[in-house]
């Protein structure tokens, strides 16, 4: 069967993720988080103190650029991806409240988002992929045979994010998480460089009330759609 790419875009926190992990799982194909990528960089600049009450420090940030190796492996027991930099997990890291707060000022920047697409063109040239993001179907891949635009009310969005953070065992305020959740969506729609828009050969899918087993179904549906016959 001829392999084609897939584009899931859509609001923070809306299951994009999980809908494109378990497709490419099922169909095999190489699954590809772009989310991961800006907040691993988010968490690089922490790290460097690149971020201070000042705000970003674009110009350092720019020069290191270089220096930020960004990498998936693939987790021995769950088999889901993980981000690396520089060669070292960090996966909890980039999920955690401080990287959510500042990775949408950061995905702003005209260098940051040059060096993010042009590495999932890279990632995803020989077809098969499955990228979620908010620019793949509009901006990184404008050409995708499967375009997916996902949202759902942020109410709905926040508490899921809430549960997964604690059943990771991690602290966090449903509040702060859903001031977080607008707050990235606002700066996420209206940036100057590839906003967060619905591309115009999308199909919506508003998975405020279903279930995982229902939006699986579903995309594996859209997916047999578009491939059946090639
Ligand atoms: O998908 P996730 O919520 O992990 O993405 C984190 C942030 O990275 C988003 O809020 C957005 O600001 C940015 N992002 C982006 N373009 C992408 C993927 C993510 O600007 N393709």
């Amino acid at each position: 069967m001829k392999k084609i790419t897939i584009a899931v875009d859509g609001y923070s926190s809306c299951g994009k993720s999980t809908m494109a992990k378990d497709l490419a799982r099922e169909i095999g194909y190489v699954y590809i988080d772009t989310g991961a990528m800006y907040r691993t960089v988010t968490l690089y600049a922490i790290q460097n103190g690149l971020i201070t009450s000042d705000g970003i420090n674009t110009t350092l940030l720019k020069q290191k650029m270089g220096d930020i190796n960004i990498t998936f492996t693939l987790d021995p027991e769950t088999g889901k991806p993980l981000a690396c930099l520089n060669g070292v997990c960090v996966e909890k890291e980039i999920r955690g409240m401080e990287v959510a707060a500042h990775v949408s000022p950061i995905a702003t920047l005209d260098f940051v988002r040059e060096a993010m697409v042009e590495q999932q063109r890279q990632m995803g040239k020989e077809k098969g992929v499955i990228l979620d993001g908010r620019d793949i179907g509009t901006v990184v891949f404008p050409d995708a045979e499967l375009k997916i635009f996902v949202t759902a009310s942020a109410e709905i969005r926040a508490q899921r994010r809430y549960d997964e953070l604690k059943a990771k065992g991690m602290d966090c305020d449903l509040n702060e998480i859903l001031q977080n959740v607008q707050e990235r969506d606002r700066i996420d729609t209206t940036r100057a460089i590839s906003p967060l828009r619905q591309a115009e050969d999308a199909i919506v899918l508003d998975n405020s009330h279903m279930t995982i087993e229902e939006q699986k179904a579903w995309l594996l549906n859209q997916f047999k759609r578009v491939t059946d016959g090639n």
